[in-house]
């Protein structure tokens, strides 16, 4: 069964207007299609269209919503919600379309929908160029970018959605339209991190900038020092200079020897010699047991923390700004994770400052433009029989750290069972231009499976 009013017949002639491939339970490939980054997440679509351009998106759309059909759309795959799948309706499927162009005079880059950050930085790192992506590589990049975006070049050149200057955006009507700076800016303006709430995304068009070799890696101490590191941390992220990005976490080796630690995660992307002089700084703490810090290529930087993010793991995060990073607040961080549930699981603080707090609060849809740090408590492991133990491990570590919880949330790391209404925490003061714009361009709320955005007046 497909949905209220679709037959074979109609199933027949989608299939044979795609120049990608239609999808049903039992066809080779199917199982893999379905499947996302998140092992948890274990939906059945009755119908996958694998599209390879614009063209097919639209027809798929069209089906969609002349035929009753849920409708979920998948880019990279990677939102740990899983809302990129559904049970019975229709996935629309953009992980074939991997095009990717440069244009060098104006230093700008279009992508496809289904390309990956890994992908997108091996094309303009060709030219040394890069914008903000994700901190790894495996991740889509309209996901990523529709949400927000944070990543190793925030402090330089803001969120990823700060660097979309242009998307070709297929609406709930089936139309094709763009947006950029004098076509439907009101819809750039929500695609800057009001996620696919407006629209199946084809192609994004980013600013690109001048990334030569960086200075990247990660230093660690023994867990013991956890609760001085985090408070050097703290004093660090003072006075920062915005190509030094700074993130911090209560980790586990990456080595498999399960030896849980205190990280500092960074990338300076200024010149070597500004590079040496900031980790001189970052370097005064304590004996490291690990220090890769060191000039290295930005690929090489978006690349170094991917193993700790197997595919098919199974994964339960909880997320949100904090109001402060107290004394009282590291010494929670630092007793939940002693008692953490699996070797891949941890606490991790992103450091926003620079130009990704100088965008004005209504200049994108994404609000969260003060200075100051992200929690994300990522529980990770790899056993379904330890489901129960690792998701209360997560919940039980984010209600710990409420006194400490701003508002805020951010949109890209919100979980299934945080609710459908969380439109507020995410957008804060941009929700009702947000409702507006889903009003204009998606009025039955046909593109709801996501962060969604109610259809305002
Ligand atoms: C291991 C890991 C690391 C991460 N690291 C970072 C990080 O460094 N920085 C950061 O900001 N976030 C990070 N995230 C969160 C990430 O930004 C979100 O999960 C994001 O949604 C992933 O995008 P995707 O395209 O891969 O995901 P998908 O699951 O494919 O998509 C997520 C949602 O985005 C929408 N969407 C996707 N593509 C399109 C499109 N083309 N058109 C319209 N809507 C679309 C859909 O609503 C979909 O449900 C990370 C997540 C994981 C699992």
């Amino acid at each position: 069964m497909t949905g209220p009013s679709t037959d074979q017949g109609k199933i027949t002639d989608l299939s044979a207007h795609l120049s990608g491939m239609l999808l049903r339970p039992g066809d080779a490939g199917y199982d893999e299609a379905r499947r996302l980054h998140n092992g948890l997440i274990d939906k059945r679509p009755a119908l996958i269209a694998r599209c390879r351009g614009t063209a097919d998106i639209a027809h798929a759309v069209n089906f969609a919503r002349a035929n009753g059909l849920e409708l979920a759309v998948r880019g990279g795959g990677h939102n740990v919600s899983g809302r990129a799948v559904c049970n019975g309706g229709l996935m629309v499927d953009l992980s074939l379309m991997k095009g990717i162009q440069i244009d060098l005079p104006r230093r700008t880059a279009r992508a496809q929908g289904g390309v990956t950050w890994r992908e997108f930085n091996r094309e303009t790192q060709l030219s040394k160029l890069a914008t903000t992506g994700g901190a790894i590589s495996t991740t889509g990049i309209a996901g990523l970018t529709l949400g927000g975006g944070l990543g190793w070049l925030m402090g330089k050149y803001g969120l990823a959605a700060d660097n979309l200057i242009g998307a070709e955006v297929v609406t709930a009507a089936g139309d094709v339209v763009r947006a950029n700076h004098d076509e439907n800016a009101d819809l750039l303006w929500g695609l800057r991190g009001g996620g696919g709430n407006f629209g199946v995304v084809s192609w994004l068009e980013y600013r690109l900038h001048p990334i030569g070799p960086v200075t990247s890696g990660l230093i660690a101490y023994p867990f013991e020092r956890a609760r001085d590191m985090l408070r050097f941390y703290r004093e660090a992220t003072m006075s920062l200079p915005d190509e030094l990005t700074l993130f911090a976490g209560l980790l586990h080796a990456p080595d498999g020897s399960s030896l849980p630690l205190a990280v500092m995660t960074v990338c300076h992307c200024g010149s070597l010699g500004e590079a040496e002089a900031a980790m001189r700084s970052i370097k005064t703490f304590g004996s490291p047991v690990i220090d890769t810090i060191g000039p290295t290529s930005y690929e090489a930087t978006n690349t170094m923390l991917d193993a700790g993010f197997p595919r098919g793991a199974l994964n339960y995060w909880k997320s949100s700004f904090l109001e402060n990073l107290s004394d009282a607040a590291i010494d929670t961080l630092v007793a939940r994770f002693a008692v953490c549930a699996s070797p891949l699981s941890g606490l991790v603080l992103e450091h926003f400052h620079g130009a990704a707090t100088r965008v004005g609060v209504h200049e994108t849809a994404i609000p969260h433009r003060r200075e100051g740090y992200n929690l994300l408590v990522m529980s990770e492991w790899l056993d379904s029989g330890d489901n129960a133990r690792n998701i209360a491990w997560a919940r039980d570590s984010y209600d710990a750290m409420r006194p400490w919880l701003a508002s805020g949330r951010y949109a890209n790391y919100l979980s299934d069972d945080d609710g459908d209404d969380t439109g507020q925490s995410a957008y804060g003061p941009n929700y009702p231009r947000l409702q507006a714009l889903k009003a204009k361009y998606d009025p039955t709320n046909l593109f709801r499976l996501n962060q969604n955005i109610r259809p305002g007046s």
